[in-house]
């Protein structure tokens, strides 16, 4: 019998299970790949994540991030210039077996290539079926992405709004080394509401693109013109453009039912302004450790503390950044002209990434500059 099981191996069940088993809990972790796996990601680590996590991460680190720039319907570029590196990329292959191998150190028990098929509560207990086995636990973690299984078995976190995104993996050339290295590129106008990407790794490039809500023909065609204005339409392809989701929740959930909670994807906190998803499957795992480590001593773990929790730390940044996203949305031109007209936006929203800031504080700033400048919010475009 083990106090928790972990639905789920990526960073938030991998966080989850390092945490508790440094706190000296049982924990076993059921995956349902075989590590490593391929996850749809353009590998984006903001410092926030590097401050969730208390060992190092160089050993999976791709590229750091010294150069940014930002255009509008690939027009007009932004570049902005940091001393030091304000982003990290990673191959997710790489950082997520890193993150599971750092908490099958740490003493949990990870059991990769089985998913999960039903759970069962039993008494007070709850037997998850994986394999031919059923593993018994008091507590169980959902941590099993987007289309969370646990989720769905318990009723959980209500109706989530799902972004659609496309990503594809392409060499990076020596020739187009000075370029692309160090250097994030993202146009926010080609698509209505969202945004496509080129992120460097230390041989190859991400590039993709989202939007909620968003059709597939529109993502497929903004991700082929990003590709040609910058010159890489000819560049061989490693992996081939890949669909996945991006679940985010208009508005806090109850995350938990008893001895069940949810967490990372699963629990629909990805970021709806910028699409980071690893920062809050991290700080959700730290979250859920401690009032699991509350919960765990009494025979019938109440969870509702960790929904209490999220709503607390996380509800005001989402409900701000959710602003922003309706304030912005179909009016890239007007964020672009902030951009150009003042340099200070783009630090700002690295500081914003950095969590030097906090959702509120950058809409005030986006408000006070639109003020400024005698923006009266005009037509869509
Ligand atoms: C195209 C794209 C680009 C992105 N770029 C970034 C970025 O640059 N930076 C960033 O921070 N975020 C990014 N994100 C978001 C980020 O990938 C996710 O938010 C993050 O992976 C969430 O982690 P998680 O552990 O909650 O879920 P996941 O990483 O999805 O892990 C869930 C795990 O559960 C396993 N699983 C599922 N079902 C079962 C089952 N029945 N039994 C057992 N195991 C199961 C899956 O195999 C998977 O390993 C991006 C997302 C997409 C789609």
């Amino acid at each position: 019998m083990k106090d928790v099981i972990v639905a789920g191996g990526g960073p938030a069940g991998a966080g989850l299970a390092y945490r508790l088993a440094r706190k000296g809990m049982s924990v076993l972790l059921l995956e349902k790949s075989s590590f490593p796996r391929f996850k749809s990601c353009a590998g984006g680590i903001t410092l926030k994540v590097m401050r969730e996590l208390d060992f190092d991460l160089s050993p999976v680190i791709e590229d750091e991030i010294t150069r940014f720039i930002f255009t509008a319907n690939l027009e007009g570029p932004v570049e902005t210039v940091t001393g030091e590196p304000a982003v990290y990329t990673v191959n997710r292959e790489k950082f997520d077996a890193y993150l599971l191998q750092k908490a099958a150190a740490a003493g949990a028990e990870i059991i990769t290539g089985v998913p999960i098929r039903k759970m069962e509560a039993e008494g007070g207990l709850f037997c998850v079926n994986a394999g031919d086995s059923c593993f018994r636990c008091k507590i169980i973690a959902g941590a099993d992405g987007a289309n969370s299984m646990v989720a769905r078995s318990f009723g959980l976190a209500g109706k989530k709004i799902f972004g659609a995104t496309l990503e594809c993996r392409l060499f990076l050339p020596p020739e187009k080394e000075a370029r692309f290295r160090g250097t994030i590129h993202v146009d926010y106008g080609i698509l209505r509401q969202g945004y496509a990407w080129v992120f460097p790794k230390s041989s190859s490039l991400s590039a993709g693109a989202g939007a909620t809500p968003g059709s597939p023909v529109e993502i497929r065609t903004a991700l082929k013109k990003m590709l040609e204005a910058l010159d890489l339409k000819e560049t061989e392809m490693l992996l081939p453009e890949r669909g996945w989701v991006l679940p985010f929740h208009s508005s806090p959930q109850q995350l938990h039912r008893g001895g069940v909670l949810l967490l990372g994807d699963a629990a629909g906190l990805v970021d709806p302004f910028t699409g980071e998803g690893i920062y809050n499957a991290l700080k959700s795992a730290r979250l859920a450790a401690a009032v699991i480590e509350e919960e765990i001593r009494r025979p019938y773990p109440d969870l509702r503390g960790y929904s209490a929790l999220v709503k607390k730390e996380m509800g005001p940044g989402f409900s701000a950044a959710w602003r922003l996203v309706r304030l912005l949305s179909g009016r890239a031109s007007i964020y672009h002209r902030l951009l150009q007209r003042h340099p200070g936006l783009a630090a700002k929203f690295l500081e914003l990434l950095a969590g030097r800031i906090n959702y509120p504080h950058f809409l005030r700033h986006c408000l006070n500059l639109l003020i400024r400048e005698g923006l009266h919010l005009p037509q869509r475009t």
